[in-house]
């Protein structure tokens, strides 16, 4: 059979179970409001929580790299592609999330997938929240580890499968931040759990990286676990408004990444205006804590807002607002409503989310105004009532 056959017909089934995707196209750059087909509309489901995509010092940041140092690498670290400017961020991240060391991973897929395989492996466990990103179960599945999947954020079902599961090494995985749902993990308690039963903690700081802590470090940061967490994971190209993630460890875990985790070893190093505009994001970041707490306000004000009109949105706030309609049809018919009224907030279903958790996951941004906020509470309030109507 011809492949564009084949192609077309799993399309088909995608299109069938409504869970078809396609790229838009944005003709603007990536602020609080972008050009969407020709339309200014208001970007509620970015991860650019602080806004710096686009921020000046960042852009000129990534003008001067280019000029100093070119625009590509050359080749993977250990060949020549290892500059100083990729040390010089190192050393900067390292000292951020007070660790002994840390290394530049080309995104946080990369960094997942390549840790998690490069430090168990036959032999060895690994327990993985059910709700960690896709990234963290791919490397679970690379690994050869035998995975131990434990309920959502559930520490007794993690404590009851440590003591069943036998193991050469044992390494406990999970989201800080999740990503579709906005809520913490109780890494207290796993580093407790950790401690009592010889394992390893990997926390995957993506969503909280630039968020959390006094110093934007992340939610070891902010619960003071730096000593008690192996492996400290992050990224970029989130409210970093970069590209990238980084691993943060001990000095020989973070050797032994950078002889063992393929998805660094075998591939280009991050090119220099990259690498230089994450440099000066993550000083923005350290030094100006006003951006997190206007992140905290306006997550606080929309999700006010959307509690207001009954939205069914978690008890507590957070930067990532999920609103679960289960239902696949529903959600990205509700999308397809707020783009209508010029709110952009993507619908996420399977396999992102759980079957029958199909949610908007709407995020807000640091540099949202109030107008805007107002402006997104009433399109949802009018998609809301409009919904409703018809059901009645
Ligand atoms: N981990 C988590 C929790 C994520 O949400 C994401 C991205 N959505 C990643 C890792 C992957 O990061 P990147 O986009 O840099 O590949």
């Amino acid at each position: 059979m011809p492949i564009e056959d084949v192609a077309a017909e799993a399309l088909r089934l995608l299109e069938h179970r409504g869970l078809l995707r396609d790229l838009r196209t944005v003709s603007s750059a990536t602020d609080c409001w972008v050009d969407l087909g020709g339309r200014r509309t208001l970007l509620l489901c970015s991860n650019n929580y602080l806004g710096l995509a686009n921020h000046p010092t960042l852009v000129a940041a990534a003008a001067d790299a280019a000029a100093r140092w070119g625009v590509g690498a050359g080749a993977s670290r250990l060949i020549s592609g290892s500059l100083a400017l990729h040390h010089q961020l190192e050393t900067e991240i390292a000292s951020w999330k007070r660790a002994e060391a840390a290394v530049l991973f080309n995104s946080g897929y990369h960094a997942n997938v390549g840790t998690i395989a490069a430090l168990v492996g036959e032999g060895d466990a690994i327990f993985s929240d059910a709700l960690n990103h896709a990234s963290i179960i791919d490397g679970c599945r690379l690994s050869r580890a035998r995975v131990v999947v434990y309920p959502h954020n559930d520490v007794n079902a993690l404590e009851s499968e440590l003591a069943r599961v036998p193991a050469r090494h044992r390494l406990i995985v999970t989201d800080s931040v999740f990503s579709m749902d906005g809520d913490m993990a109780p890494l207290r308690e796993i580093c407790e759990l950790a401690e009592r039963y010889d394992a390893w903690v990997m926390v995957d700081e993506a969503h909280a990286t630039g968020v959390l802590g006094p110093t934007g470090a992340g939610l070891v940061e902010q619960l003071g676990l730096h000593e008690r967490v192996a492996v400290q994971m992050g990224t970029l190209g989130k409210a970093l408004g970069c590209f990238g993630a980084f691993v943060a460890a001990r000095r020989d875990v973070v050797r032994l990444l950078v002889n063992r985790a393929r998805s660094l070893v075998f591939t280009t190093a991050l090119p220099p205006p990259v690498v230089g505009a994450a440099l000066a994001a993550v000083r923005l970041v350290r030094a100006e804590p006003e951006r997190r707490a206007r992140l905290q306000a306006n997550a606080q004000a929309l999700h006010a807002a959307l509690r207001r009109m009954g939205a069914p949105v978690p008890a507590a706030p957070s930067h990532i607002l999920p609103v679960v309609l289960g239902n696949e049809a529903r959600t990205m018919e509700c999308s397809a409503r707020l783009l209508e009224r010029g709110v952009w907030v993507q619908g996420i279903r399977p396999p992102t989310v759980p079957p029958g958790t199909a949610r908007l996951r709407a995020t807000v941004m640091a540099t949202h105004s109030e107008d805007d906020l107002r402006f997104a509470a009433s399109a949802f309030a009018s998609v809301f009532c409009e919904e409703a109507h018809e059901r009645s």
